[in-house]
């Protein structure tokens, strides 16, 4: 399944926007992570692809640099802090300094109410979706704050706002990282670093892969935009968020979700 709008014809992106600075981008070897690194590299980013799939990861740094854009791969596993504090110091080795991050690695989880839910898949979702988050801004702040400051976008949802019959531990998950991100922000606004989120809609990555047509069409009349969101109109966002641009932008949970949730 894919959505067959046509894209809005792209912005001419500034390579310069992001020069001079790093990101480190969870979940980045596919879907919105993968298409939120490139963006960053195209504004002049040095990009640090992490992931857990490593081959995904290195495939994925490799295409970029073909694209000029300076990028390197670090496998990590966000559900455990030793290996995410071994990618921020990987961010910093390589680059001399981390300035920006996008916590975005994160699963779906099996369907069931939440009276019949499993507790092992639970806590791989909060674990990952959840927890992953908390490990990387754990690591990734003492970071920015070493490099004078910079910006953090995690990767919510939707579900980060409203509930999803069927979806307990991803819904539970997102809406702490919505409440995670906001009082991140209150904490570190002053010194320099801006903490924000995003909540996508239902986009059309790897994620989604699997479901039938009927499943495909009905979460598309869910959106009053009439199709499922792509990778690069998130990516889009984060860019701004990231961005000098967004510079009084602090602690928003930022909605791209085709007017999903103002339904
Ligand atoms: P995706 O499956 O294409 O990409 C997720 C990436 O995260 C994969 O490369 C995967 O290897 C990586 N990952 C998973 N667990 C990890 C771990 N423990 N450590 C490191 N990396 C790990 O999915 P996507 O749709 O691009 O999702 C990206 C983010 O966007 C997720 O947080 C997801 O919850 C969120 N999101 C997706 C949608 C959607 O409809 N696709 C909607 C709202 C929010």
């Amino acid at each position: 399944m894919s959505t067959s709008a046509p894209l809005p014809s792209a912005t001419p992106v500034s390579p310069d926007e992001f020069a001079g600075r790093t990101a480190l981008v969870t979940g980045a070897a596919s879907g919105i992570g993968l298409a939120t690194a490139r963006r960053l590299g195209e504004g002049g980013a040095r990009v640090v692809i992490a992931d857990y799939n490593a081959e995904g990861a290195a495939s994925a740094a490799a295409a970029l640099r073909d694209e000029s854009v300076e990028a390197s791969a670090v496998t990590v596993d966000v559900t455990d802090p030793a290996s995410v504090e071994a990618a921020v110091r990987f961010a910093q080795d390589t680059y001399g300094a981390l300035h920006l991050a996008v916590n975005n690695a994160g699963i779906g989880g099996e369907s069931a109410p939440t009276g019949d839910y499993d507790i092992d898949v639970w806590n791989r979702v909060v674990r990952t979706n959840l927890d992953g988050v908390f490990y990387s801004m754990r690591y990734e702040i003492p970071a920015l704050l070493a490099a004078g400051g910079g910006a953090i976008v995690n990767t919510a949802s939707i579900l980060g706002s409203v509930g999803f019959a069927g979806s307990p531990a991803y819904v539970a998950a997102k809406h702490g990282v919505v409440g995670l991100t906001k009082t991140a922000a209150t904490e570190y606004a002053a010194q320099g670093v801006r903490i924000n989120a995003v909540g996508p809609g239902f986009i059309d990555t790897p994620l989604l892969q699997g479901m039938d047509k009927q499943a495909y069409d009905g979460l598309v009349q869910l959106h009053p935009a009439g199709r499922l969101g792509r990778s690069e109109e998130v990516a889009e966002v984060i860019a701004f968020l990231l961005s000098d641009r967004a510079s009084f932008v602090h602690g928003s949970y930022h909605l791209v979700d085709g007017a999903y949730t103002a339904r």
